[in-house]
């Protein structure tokens, strides 16, 4: 059915724009004088691996989100999710850091 491949495609659509949304979000957060953070100074942000309905946050140092933010091929994520076409650069607890290979 057409329709089936269609759905497919605003299903992927949604979550690149889902993806985006959180990068947006956990820009702003970043980009704050003092962001709140937990005790040992991290800071909570969204996941941004690509599934849409993923809810899932990451304490990562702020300054450790600031340097991802300067170069677009770093994704934040909450170590639940691989791709593909990034690797892991960084893992700490669930705090993992990919990289665009
Ligand atoms: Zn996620």
């Amino acid at each position: 059915m057409a329709s089936t491949a269609s759905n497919k495609l605003v299903a992927a659509q949604d979550d690149v724009a889902h993806r985006g949304a959180r990068r947006t979000e956990n820009r702003q957060k970043a980009a704050e004088l003092a962001p709140t953070t937990d005790a040992q100074g991290l800071v909570e942000f969204a996941c941004e691996c690509m599934s849409g309905d993923c809810e899932r946050t990451v304490r990562a140092p702020l300054y450790v989100y600031r340097r991802l933010l300067d170069s677009d091929q770093y994704l934040l994520q909450a170590g639940h999710h691989a791709f593909t076409s990034y690797r892991t650069i960084v893992q700490l607890g669930l705090m993992r850091i990919e990289e665009r290979a």
